[in-house]
């Protein structure tokens, strides 16, 4: 039987996460958060104290590495060879490296087949940068979801201080219009909409509005 999927991509900070999780709860699909893949990469290169933009050497350092995806109850954890890295992988520097990272080939092709992989065998809620245009250019929904940087570089401080964790507004700012430049501008797979997208502009949304929104679209196309 063939599975569905619900293919969700955008900048960092648009609330892909968030709502993906709670419309996977709602229609009973998985919750894959790629992004979780990159980072593990991001963090396997930094603490190797490899340069993150050396594709030479970050190659070498993939022979033999096991970045995997695993479930427990429905929730997603990461593993960096049997190692389970899901709470190491949410540092700023880390977030900086994964994207670093992103822009090789060799990291883009040896991350593909595991992502379409979890998705030929369960009902997928997907989301990343490049889902709907690369690794699942047949999902059954195609979401490009997006807000203003200050809008989104706030809700990010936001999560940080209820965290307990200090941020400075400004240096979260600066470092989402980094990555989004780096993420949108490289060669491979860059940050954009795919054909058929349906654009999501959650600036300005409450949660529950663009939880609502997504609802509505993800019920009118499956
Ligand atoms: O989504 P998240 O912010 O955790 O992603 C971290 C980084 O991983 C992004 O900035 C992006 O460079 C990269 N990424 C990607 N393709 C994806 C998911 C994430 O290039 N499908």
């Amino acid at each position: 039987m063939k599975m569905k999927s619900v293919a969700i991509d955008g900048p960092a900070g648009a609330g892909k996460s968030t709502i993906a999780r709670e419309l996977a709860s709602q229609l009973g699909y998985i919750y894959v958060d790629t992004g979780a893949l990159y980072r593990a990469i991001g963090l396997f290169v930094l603490s190797r104290g490899a340069d993150v933009k050396n594709e030479n050497a970050i190659k070498g350092l993939l022979l033999g590495l096991k970045v995997e995806i695993r479930f427990v109850d429905t929730e997603q954890r990461v593993y960096l060879n049997d190692e389970d890295v899901t709470s190491k992988i949410r540092t700023e520097a880390v977030s900086m490296a994964a994207s670093a990272v992103s822009a090789l080939p060799a990291v883009r092709a040896f991350l593909l087949e595991t992502q379409r992989e979890i998705a030929r065998n369960n009902n997928v809620i997907m989301d990343g940068r490049d889902i709907a245009t690369v690794v699942l250019p047949e999902a059954d929904v195609k979401i490009f979801l997006t807000a203003s940087p200050e809008e989104r570089a706030r809700r990010r401080y936001e999560e940080l201080i209820a965290k307990g964790v200090s941020a400075d507004y400004e240096a979260v700012l600066s470092d989402l219009k980094e990555r989004d430049y780096n993420d949108s501008h490289r060669e491979i797979a860059p940050l954009k909409p795919a054909e058929g997208s349906i654009l999501v502009d959650t600036t300005g949304n409450e949660l529950e509005e663009s939880v609502e929104i997504l609802k509505g679209i993800v019920r009118e196309k499956l």
